[in-house]
């Protein structure tokens, strides 16, 4: 199965109009999941009739103290990275939404004291949505402050017999966009020629060199001469696969909840021969 993912350093700058496209070009010859990684807002389920349903709740490790058995020694204080224990001479206070779930106080305590818990984080979502078209999303609930748990699911639960799997990227270039992009075999990278699309192209490039996974480029809303981008490819040999001009017609489709296939033709194809190519 070859993994692509959609990323760009900024949002609303197309990943999603991308990825959509792509995985419905690919699914008239191959199989395809398309993975919506964007736990905070996932979007891509809007653009199909058959909205997938919700399989399973996600849970994390919460540590539970036995204030009975715990003699304040102080080790899972010292452990934990996050701040979330404070230990005082006769008892111990925890704040449970620094927790990151790492396990650290729990295989240090001497006395046992920490047991297994365990704390919903969000929801998955997923089914067929298309002939040879698999959707799978994840939604966070609301207050939780970290989206990795969720995408790790998702990458996880990926079921063999697909050909193609599409990860929808968080926005950004920060731990949820390299948790969906570590281990991909190819990141295509939507950026929009103005300075801020270059500002954010510049990071997300990084991210994307320093998890070794080769990437081109996709530029949306293109006036025909992208100089601002095309310098920045040619600075650092990164191909340009296409570019998606602007289009009238286009957004009033998308603002209607309709993404075309055949609005691009060709967009599926430059990116799989690149990507075979590299
Ligand atoms: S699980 Fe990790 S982050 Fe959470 S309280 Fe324990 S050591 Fe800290
Ligand atoms: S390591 Fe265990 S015994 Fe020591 S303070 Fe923490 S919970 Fe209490």
């Amino acid at each position: 199965m070859k993994k692509i993912a959609i990323a760009s350093g900024k949002g609303g700058t197309g990943k999603t109009t991308v990825a959509v496209m792509l995985s419905r070009l690919l699914s008239k010859k191959f199989k395809v999941r398309l993975l919506d990684c964007d736990v905070e807002n996932p979007d891509c389920h809007i653009f199909f009739s058959d909205a997938p349903t919700e399989k399973e709740e996600v849970c994390v490790f919460y540590p539970e103290v036995d204030t009975e058995k715990c003699n304040c020694c102080g080790r899972c204080q010292q452990v934990c990275e996050f701040n979330c224990l404070f230990v005082m001479k006769d008892r111990l206070m925890f704040f449970g939404e620094l927790c990151h779930s790492c396990r650290g106080c729990k295989l240090v305590c001497p006395q046992g004291a920490i047991s297994e818990g365990s704390r919903p984080v969000g929801k998955l979502f997923n089914s067929k949505v298309e002939k040879n078209l698999h959707l799978d999303y994840a939604l966070m609930n609301v207050g939780e402050a970290r989206a990795t748990p969720l995408i790790e699911k998702l990458k996880k639960n990926l079921k063999s017999g697909a050909d193609y799997a599409i990860f929808d990227s968080p926005p950004g270039a920060s731990c949820p966009m390299a948790e969906t992009v570590a281990g991909c075999n190819y990141a295509v990278l939507v950026a929009e020629p103005t300075p801020f699309g270059i500002y954010d192209l510049k990071i997300a490039a990084k991210v994307v060199k320093k998890l070794g996974v080769p990437c081109g480029i996709v530029i949306n809303r293109s006036g025909g001469e992208d100089k601002i981008i095309d310098n920045f490819a040619r600075q650092k040999k990164i191909n340009i696969l296409f570019r998606i001009p602007y289009s009238r017609k286009f957004s009033c489709y998308y603002s209607k909840g309709v993404i075309k296939e055949n609005f691009f033709p060709g967009l599926a194809d430059k990116i799989i021969k690149e990507m075979l190519r590299i």
